[in-house]
């Protein structure tokens, strides 16, 4: 028997009253659960067995499965069935560290930080764009593809004004050197932005003026290093 935190991201009916969950857990990746009995509406896993649901699990080891015995519901982020656009954001999250999860076992710090941001989406009232280029900006950098928003890719020295980021090359090339390299104009003031953003914490994200231009090259540089573009609640945003 192991004890495993686990943010459910998936469920699928199965038998009669079963559920196969699909977990991100925030010590073994992504790993598939079942959940007997959980469809019966007197069951007492019902509530840790649903899309969502971020709860304290024992779970038995079952060759490639593990099988839930007992479940403490931490949160459910129920305020998110409140707010459309906030739930649409938060299912795409569910999705985004769905495919990613998958090749990244042990990284509990990615499993806190996807915690919290279902609990700032579901306690924001708008900003959600906001809010989710961050949270993707932190992963690409918790993945190993952080940006360095402050030297010059080529000549190293501080970037002062506007420039050029390059996804590829993972930075920004100074107004110096901006024929080097190829990459997406960005402002100072932009640079300077994108760099506020991977250093602060949700709670201060709101504070920060964020213009699409970021939201969107965010997005672009995230998927480029996690080679997929394609998440189908994507279309829902
Ligand atoms: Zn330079």
């Amino acid at each position: 028997m192991i004890q495993e935190e686990v943010l459910i991201l998936k469920e699928i009916n199965y038998k009669e009253n079963d559920k196969i969950l699909h977990a991100f857990s925030r010590t073994r990746g992504k790993i598939q659960i079942i959940s007997k009995g959980s469809k019966k509406s007197n069951s007492r896993l019902i509530n840790v067995s649903q899309v969502f649901a971020h709860s304290k699990c024992s779970l038995k080891v079952s060759r490639d499965m593990y099988i839930l015995t007992y479940g403490e519901l931490i949160n459910n982020f129920y305020n998110l069935k409140n707010n459309i656009d906030a739930y649409y954001y938060a299912s795409y999250i569910l999705e985004l560290i769905s495919y990613v999860a998958q090749e990244n076992q042990h990284s509990s710090r990615v499993f806190d930080m996807t915690v919290s941001i279902l609990s700032h989406l579901c306690n924001y009232e708008d900003g959600f764009d906001k809010l989710t280029a961050a949270y993707e900006l932190k992963l690409a950098a918790m993945l190993g593809y952080k940006p360095d928003f402050r030297h010059c890719l080529k000549c190293n020295s501080l970037v002062k004004t506007s420039g050029k980021f390059s996804i590829v090359d993972g930075g920004v090339y100074c107004s110096d050197c901006v024929n080097y390299g190829n990459g997406i104009n960005v402002s100072y003031n932009e640079i300077l932005t994108m760099e506020s953003i991977l250093k602060s914490k949700f709670d201060h994200i709101g504070f920060i003026e964020v213009n699409k231009n970021i939201i969107t090259l965010i997005r672009k540089f995230l998927f480029y290093y996690i080679g997929r573009d394609n998440f189908t609640t994507l279309k829902l945003l």
